[in-house]
């Protein structure tokens, strides 16, 4: 008997008894172009990745799932024409990686299932005995007509769809296998025709409706780029949309309605409104505090590129913390001046078998917020925060009476500007001890190529700088072509390194937190038009 339900997994273990080798192929869909449109198990299947063979469609940004050192191929696919692999060497490129023992993600644009010959490599896994599993992503041909707000189906306009290929495989003499006499007579009684890989032929196509008795002025549209910055819609008829997409230049990859439907858009187009709509901001700001950052301009609209130019890294030597460490309780002070500051600090804590409580009788400062919340998650009350989030700040937080003759530490960035502990001294501080906790360096593989050949097409309109080393890396990676590149700067220092730098430098908001510099990026940007 098999087992049955969301919880019974005797029948997977099974089926995975036979083959100890754990090598398995996962099918992944890649969703229509925003990275965050993949589903979550397609995430997870990524994060284990050893081996990805991607497509042409498939979003950039969903390669950074994938663990550091996975490999990645490019397996081209662009309108069917430049094969940068062939099909039969792909599938026999799955079957042999897997049977390796390795795991293996063949991401997909969209669904894999809807075109895109999903069905063909699992075909081939399936007579080679390769395991493999499908992992479902979210369909142009659904998340198109949604960007561009048509509704699929409708109880008074929608009540059937069909998914049809524009690019059908004719061989010279033989009758189209769609039926579009059929197709035609659905979409005159509230059915939708949604035609995938259809710009090429749309003249073709629609003269074949049209023949087969589809009104001229029945609604079309075609949408362009769905769910990215370069996304445009025509709403036309099917008389007119042939004419009105060479007019607009739209283009491959696009998804064209057919239908009733297709008019809703008129009333129901939501993307176009949102204030970062079609807009492709480059966060530079490290990996793991970057990604906040990017979620938080993507709710606003925006393609967000993220290309971290700094990394965080271990000290070159953790002397001076060791030794602080091992004297916490003689601090009156410790002043964190970054959130990756406190990380580090309380990782090498732990990893010297010390926990938060060593942290004695010392009260805590924050340069600013981001820093103060990493320390309340830690449940460490902080005692003062700057109004102004700058090392010199601080200084006027604390007040004079709670700097002289008290003992600081200050563990951060092994290379920091050196005002704040200046300072301190200058005012009376007893001892000032600065710890190296952490060192910012280049990311290892930086995806420099996609980030020129991206400057060179102009489809940048801001890169954000989080700090001065961001800038100076940035540069140092991309070299001149940099110059001249709109740049959004999070404080006043970072954007004097970003104009020395030869950076534009249009946003650099009153506070300089993350949050602040987003509502300025979108008050810019909304002033802005394109
Ligand atoms: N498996 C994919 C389809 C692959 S066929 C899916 O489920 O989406 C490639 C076709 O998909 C393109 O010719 C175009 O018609 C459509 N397409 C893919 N991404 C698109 C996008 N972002 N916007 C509009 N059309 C897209």
């Amino acid at each position: 008997m098999k087992a049955r339900g969301r919880h019974g997994n005797r029948a997977r273990q099974s089926n995975r008894a036979s083959n100890d080798n754990r090598g398995i192929v996962y099918l992944v869909g890649a969703g229509p172009g925003a990275p965050d449109l993949i589903a979550i198990r397609g995430a997870d299947a990524l994060s284990r990745a050893e081996l990805v063979i991607y497509d042409y469609l498939v979003s950039p940004e969903l390669l950074r799932l994938a663990p550091p050192n996975a490999e990645l191929i490019y397996a081209g696919k662009k309108g069917g024409a430049d094969k940068t692999i062939e099909q039969s060497e792909l599938n026999a490129m799955l079957i042999a990686h897997a049977r390796k023992g390795r795991v293996v993600v063949r991401l997909k644009g969209g669904d894999p299932f809807i075109f895109g010959r999903g069905g063909e490599e699992a075909e081939a896994l399936a007579r080679a005995g390769v395991p493999f599993e499908v992992v479902p992503g979210v369909t142009s041909a659904i998340a198109g007509p949604a960007f561009a707000g048509i509704p699929l189906t409708h109880r008074e306009h929608g009540s059937f769809v069909a998914f049809v290929t524009g690019h059908e495989d004719e061989r010279k003499g033989e009758e189209s296998a769609i039926p579009w006499k059929h197709l035609a007579a659905a979409a005159r009684n509230r059915g939708t025709i949604v035609i995938l890989m259809g710009t090429a032929r749309m003249r073709t196509t629609f003269e074949r409706l049209r023949d087969a008795g589809l009104p001229d002025d029945t609604p079309a549209a075609a949408v362009e780029w769905a769910s990215t910055a370069a996304q445009r819609t025509v709403l036309a008829t099917l008389g007119t949309l042939a004419d009105a997409c060479a007019h607009n230049n739209v283009g491959a990859p696009a998804v064209i309605v057919v239908g009733e439907c297709a008019g809703l858009r008129e009333h129901l187009k939501w993307a176009e409104k949102m204030p970062l709509f079609g807009r492709t901001i480059v966060v530079t700001r490290a990996s793991a505090t970057g990604s906040d950052f990017a979620a938080a301009l993507r709710r606003l609209g925006a393609d967000v590129v993220q290309f971290p130019t700094i990394e965080t890294a271990p000290p070159k030597s953790f002397a001076a913390l060791d030794k602080a460490i091992a004297h916490l309780d003689s601090f009156d002070w410790i002043i964190f001046t970054s959130a990756t500051g406190v990380e580090s600090f309380i990782e090498r804590l732990k990893l010297l078998g010390r926990d938060i409580r060593f942290l004695g009788r010392a009260s805590i400062a924050a340069i600013g917020p981001a820093t103060a919340a990493r320390l309340h998650d830690y449940a460490l009350r902080v005692a003062a925060v700057p109004d102004e989030y700058r090392a010199e700040a601080i200084i006027s937080a604390l007040g004079v009476k709670r700097i002289r003759g008290k003992r600081f530490l200050i563990p951060r960035a092994e290379i920091a500007r050196e005002v704040l502990p200046e300072h301190l001294r200058e005012i009376g501080a007893k001892t000032v001890e600065v710890a190296a906790a952490y060192r910012t360096v280049k990311p290892r593989n930086p995806q420099v190529e996609r980030m020129r050949e991206l400057i060179a097409a102009g489809t940048i309109d801001l890169v954000t700088f989080t700090s001065s080393s961001t800038v100076t890396n940035f540069c140092e990676l991309i070299g001149p072509s940099a110059r001249g590149l709109k740049a959004a700067a999070i404080g006043p220092i970072t954007a004097a390194t970003a104009s020395e730098r030869g950076f534009e430098v249009v946003v650099s908001p009153e506070e300089y937190t993350i949050t602040a510099l987003t509502v300025a990026i979108r008050e810019y940007l909304a002033g802005a038009r394109k």
